[in-house]
């Protein structure tokens, strides 16, 4: 830091402090003075308790914010002769919230704390003048964040499409060769060498079991792409609910058996039977009972209810609940369980059954099954106190389906 000889500083704080008078110009230019900074010189630290603010006389700084690790320092404006940096950290005695660095030479005015203190409460046109610059500051940041949230939002609708197009690729590609495959174990199986030796039988039922579990994570990603795809219209027709309830929760009960989970169906006699794409709900509540399952531990219990409510706008419908006694989720992931890929913690690496508790799977059961709500005007969300492997607090899903579906969604 090298001390100039001095510049006309009360013509310098007029720039800053339009509504200031000559007096107190006069007085403010008395407690300041000025100082010259190299270029990459930082002024203020982004977070650091500091106690100057700054009038820029000569040259270019720059006002920038951290963002993230990955994304580095964003550069928010640019000051330049006549503008007030580093002001806001005195008046709320909070970290700084942004860094200013000099970009050229730079010949500033500094105030310290104390003596803006003193100027402030002698002037109170000086503090509604600060006041207007930082309302004013404030908008144009917000204007800034809301452009780069618009921003951000086109390149993340613009990624989820991609996304969606490898998944519907890819699971194109896995498809044909995995049925061929099926095909060829099938003939293989039917063979007496394997069929008479129980090395080789347990060996083809595990290539069975893989071969399987591989087409049902094959029919998901298509499930969800189809699902997912802007332009779904769902094909709808008269759904029994209560029996197509049972049916899904039959069709799991052996695998939660396998590890002494009571599935139990508890139904509303009243609970009425929806116009809705069929395929679409057993998928929805597949992946509920599914799921139930497979973050409950052994021993523990699924309970699926259906009864009549009458959702918004007065609308009939009914909602389904699945509770169960596993771990439970803490309420930051509630909503972003939902979305694609999303999975609590670290993804388990080992493949492993899909009731298997807490085995890995694709991340996509509950991308179908908001998916599903949503292309039929209902709804999804759970309900969980926290995550907790000791004390299984457990969780409920709910799904909501209008007995119509809205006219625009199904054709
Ligand atoms: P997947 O089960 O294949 O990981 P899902 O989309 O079905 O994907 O679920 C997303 C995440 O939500 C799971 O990884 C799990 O962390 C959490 N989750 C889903 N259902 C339950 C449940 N019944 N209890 C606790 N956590 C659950």
């Amino acid at each position: 830091m090298i001390e100039t000889q001095p510049i006309d500083k009360t013509v310098l704080l007029h720039l800053a402090f339009k509504g200031l008078t000559e007096r107190e110009l006069q007085e403010m230019a008395a407690l300041s003075h000025i100082s010259m900074y190299p270029p990459e010189y930082t002024l203020c630290h982004e977070g650091a308790h500091e106690e100057v603010f700054y009038v820029i006389a000569d040259g270019i700084a720059t006002i920038s914010k951290n963002i993230s690790e990955q994304d580095g320092e964003r550069i928010l404006r640019i000051a330049s002769k006549g503008d007030l940096v580093g002001e806001m950290a005195l008046i709320q005695n909070v970290p700084r919230s942004a860094t200013v660095r000099t970009l050229t030479n730079c010949t500033v005015l500094e105030m310290d704390k104390k003596s803006f203190e003193t100027m402030l409460s002698r002037s109170p046109s000086m503090a509604i003048n600060i006041i207007r610059t930082t309302l004013d500051r404030i908008r144009e940041n917000d204007q800034i964040a809301i452009q780069d949230l618009q921003n951000t939002n086109k390149v993340l609708h613009h990624l989820d499409r991609n996304k969606l197009e490898f998944i519907q690729v890819a699971a194109h590609e896995l498809r044909t060769p995995l049925t061929v495959l099926k095909g060829y174990v099938n003939v293989l199986s039917s063979f007496p060498e394997i069929k008479n030796n129980p090395v080789l039988g347990e060996v083809m039922d595990g290539i069975i079991k893989g071969a399987d579990r591989m087409h049902e994570v094959v029919n998901t990603m298509l499930d969800v792409t189809r699902i997912d795809s802007e332009t779904l219209k769902i094909r709808s027709a008269p759904v029994p609910l209560k029996g197509v309830i049972t049916e899904t929760a039959q069709i799991i009960s052996k695998a939660a058996a396998e590890r002494n989970i009571e599935l139990i169906v508890e139904q509303d006699p009243n609970t009425p039977n929806i116009n809705a794409d069929p395929s679409l709900v057993q998928k929805a509540l597949y992946h509920l009972i599914v799921n139930a399952i497979k973050y409950t531990p052994d021993g523990g219990k699924v309970t699926i209810n259906s009864y009549p409510i009458i959702m918004d706008i007065d609308t009939p419908g009914v909602e389904i609940s699945v509770k169960d006694t596993g771990i439970g989720l803490d309420a930051e992931h509630h909503e972003l369980i939902f979305e694609k890929f999303y999975q609590v913690g670290e993804a388990t690496v080992h493949s492993s059954g899909k009731t298997t508790f807490k085995g890995g799977g694709p991340g996509l059961g509950l991308a179908i099954v908001r998916g599903v709500a949503r292309s039929h005007g209902g709804k999804t969300w759970v309900e969980s106190l926290r995550h907790d492997e000791t004390n299984f607090p457990g969780s409920t899903f709910y799904l909501q389906l209008p007995i119509d579906p809205p006219a625009s969604s199904s054709k």
